[in-house]
C-alpha cells in the first residue's frame, strides 16, 4: 500500500528492539541512571523543534537507547513507595493492542465490549451489585470526581434544581464530610463542582485513622444548624498514609438518617475486600452510592486506569451527558442490523463521564483478570498485606525500630530509634535514612508524617516485591541508622 503521508508507513513488526530495551528495563539492573545523568540524555534529546523529520528508524533508536533507559523505575521488586507501580506484561500487551486497535471505546467493536464485560467482572470480583454503572476514568482524581458529581446531582436534584442544567442555587449551602486523612482529590473534586475546598469537612479519626462516625454526626447536626446541607458523606476505605478504613457500615447508616450521599474512596484500598482478614471491614459498601477505585495501583494496570461506581445510572447521565450533537448521534445508521460498527455507539461511556474521546481501557483489566483470575487478585492481595503484617513483625523485633501505625492492608509505617538521639532528631535521622536507601537504588519507600513523627511508609502493591526486599528494608533501615548515629549524637537540632 503506498500513503502520501510518509508516518503512516510503520511496520509494527519493526518494534521488536524497542519490546527488547523494555525487557531489559524490566529487569532493573544496574543502578537507576534517570536522574544522575538527566544532563546526558537530556542533551541527546536536544531542544529545538525539528524542521525536517529524522525517521522512524531514529525515534525508534532514541526510544530503545535513550529514553526507556531513563524512564521510571516504579516497578522495581524494591519500589513500594506511594501507591503505585508499574504494568505487568498482559496490561502492557493490552494497551499497545488498543492504542492500535482500539483507540477509541466508542462504536461497535471488541474493545467497546471490554469496556463493559470487564467493569461487570469488577462489580463481580468485589461484591457490588449488577444494577450499578460503571465508567473508566483516568485515575483516581477524576473517579472521585465523576462520583462526587453524581452525589451533587442527587442532593441539588433533591431540592428540585437540576444543578447540571441551571447551576448550584445560590441559596443553598453545600459541605461535603470526609475524614482529616481523606486524599486531597476530594477537596479538589469539590473545587471543581463548586462546592468548595473549606466545605470538605475534615472529620477527626481515632487512633487508627479510622473517621469517628459520632464526631461526623454531631458535625453535620451543628452544619445544619448553620443552614449547611450534607451532600456528601466520603469514607475512605484505604487511606494513603496509613491504609486505614473507615467505618463503612456506621457511615452508611448515618447517611441514611442524614438522607445523603454515602461515597467510598478505594481508589487503593478497595481491592483489600479480596483478603478475608479484613474483609469484614468493607461491610456496608456494596450499599454504598458510589465507590472510586483504581486498578492501576493494586490490579498493576498501565497508569490511567481508574474506574468509578454508581448506583444509578440515569443520575449519572444526568449529571455527564454530553447532549445529543448533530455530528454524533445525527450520523448513526437507522438500520436496526448494525451493518458497519459506525453505524452504532455500542457501550455508551461518553454520556457518563468527563472525556468523549477516550482511550479502550477495559481490556486492560480484562487482560489482567483473564490472565490471573479472582485468584490470582486475591494472592496478590493476600501476599501484600502478609508482607505489611510481616514487617510490622520485623520491627516489633528490633530494638531499633518503632512501629507508627497499626497496619490493616498493605502499609507498615515505621522508624528507626535509639535511645542516644532525642525525639526531636528523629525526624532528620529518617529523613537522611530514606535518602540512603534511594541512593542505593535497591530500596525506594516513600515516607509521610504522622502526628509530627517521620514515617518511612512502604505500600505493597508492585507485583515483583519478595518477601527478600521486605526484609531487606527491616535491615538496611536498621544498619543506616546506626551508622548515621554518630552524626545525629554530636551535632545539636538546627
Ligand atoms: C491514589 C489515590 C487517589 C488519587 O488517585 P490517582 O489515580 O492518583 O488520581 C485518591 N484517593 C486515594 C485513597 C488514593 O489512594
Amino acid at each position: 500500500m503506498s500513503y502520501p503521508d510518509r508516518a503512516a508507513f510503520g511496520d509494527l513488526s519493526r518494534l521488536h528492539p524497542l519490546l527488547e530495551a523494555l525487557d531489559r528495563f524490566n529487569r532493573f539492573e544496574g543502578p537507576d541512571p534517570a536522574g544522575r545523568r538527566q544532563a546526558d540524555w537530556k542533551a541527546h534529546l536536544g531542544s529545538t523543534l525539528p524542521e525536517q523529520g529524522a525517521g522512524l528508524d531514529e525515534v525508534l533508536k532514541d526510544l530503545s537507547e535513550w529514553i526507556v533507559p531513563n524512564g521510571l523505575r516504579n516497578g522495581h521488586p524494591g519500589f513500594s513507595g506511594w501507591v503505585t507501580t508499574s504494568p505487568t506484561t498482559s496490561g502492557t500487551a493490552a494497551a499497545l493492542a488498543s492504542t492500535v486497535a482500539g483507540s477509541q471505546r466508542v462504536w461497535v467493536h471488541a474493545f467497546n465490549h471490554l469496556e463493559a464485560l470487564s467493569l461487570d467482572w469488577l462489580a463481580q470480583l468485589l461484591g457490588f451489585p449488577s444494577t450499578w454503572h460503571g465508567t473508566y476514568t483516568t485515575g483516581g482524581s477524576s473517579a472521585n470526581l465523576i462520583a462526587l458529581g453524581a452525589a451533587r446531582q442527587w442532593a441539588v436534584e433533591q431540592q428540585g434544581v437540576d444543578p447540571s442544567m441551571t447551576g448550584l442555587p445560590p441559596e443553598l449551602k453545600w459541605r461535603v464530610y470526609a475524614s482529616s486523612e481523606v486524599h486531597h482529590v476530594v477537596n479538589r473534586a469539590a473545587a471543581i463542582l463548586g462546592i468548595g475546598r473549606r466545605n470538605v469537612i475534615g472529620i477527626p479519626v481515632n487512633a487508627a485513622g479510622e473517621l469517628d462516625p459520632d464526631a461526623a454526626a454531631a458535625r453535620i447536626r451543628a452544619d445544619r444548624a448553620e443552614g449547611y446541607l450534607p451532600l456528601a458523606i466520603v469514607a475512605t476505605a484505604g487511606t494513603v498514609n496509613t491504609g486505614a478504613i473507615d467505618p463503612i457500615r456506621a457511615l452508611r447508616e448515618l447517611a441514611t438518617t442524614e438522607q445523603t450521599w454515602l461515597h467510598v474512596d478505594g481508589a487503593y484500598g478497595m481491592f483489600g475486600i479480596l483478603d478475608p482478614d479484613v474483609r469484614e471491614a468493607y461491610d456496608g459498601v456494596a450499599e454504598a452510592d458510589s465507590v472510586a477505585l483504581d486498578p492501576h495501583k493494586w490490579m498493576a494496570a498501565p497508569v490511567g486506569n481508574g474506574v468509578a461506581f454508581v448506583r444509578d445510572r440515569g443520575l449519572l447521565g444526568r449529571a455527564f451527558t454530553l447532549e445529543p450533537a448533530a455530528y454524533l448521534e445525527g450520523s448513526m445508521g437507522t438500520a436496526p442490523e448494525v451493518e458497519s460498527p459506525f453505524d452504532a455507539f455500542g457501550e455508551i461511556f461518553h454520556e457518563f463521564n468527563l472525556d468523549q474521546s477516550a482511550p479502550s481501557r477495559g481490556v486492560q483489566v480484562w487482560a489482567i483478570l483473564r490472565e490471573i483470575g479472582r485468584e490470582g487478585m486475591t494472592d496478590r492481595v493476600m501476599r501484600h498485606n502478609g508482607f505489611a503484617r510481616y514487617l510490622s513483625e520485623l520491627v516489633g523485633r528490633s530494638p531499633h525500630l518503632e512501629q507508627l501505625a497499626p497496619v490493616r492492608l498493605s502499609i507498615c509505617c515505621f522508624r528507626f530509634i535509639h535511645p542516644d538521639i532525642p525525639a526531636e532528631r528523629l525526624n532528620d535521622l529518617n529523613r537522611d535514612i530514606v535518602a540512603r536507601l534511594r541512593a542505593e537504588g535497591d530500596l525506594v519507600p516513600s515516607t509521610t508524617m504522622l502526628q509530627g513523627r517521620f514515617a518511612i511508609r512502604p505500600c505493597y502493591i508492585n507485583p515483583r516485591v519478595r518477601q527478600s526486599d521486605v526484609e531487606l528494608l527491616a535491615r538496611r533501615t536498621e544498619e543506616i541508622g546506626l551508622e548515621l548515629l554518630p552524626r545525629f549524637r554530636e551535632s545539636p537540632a538546627g
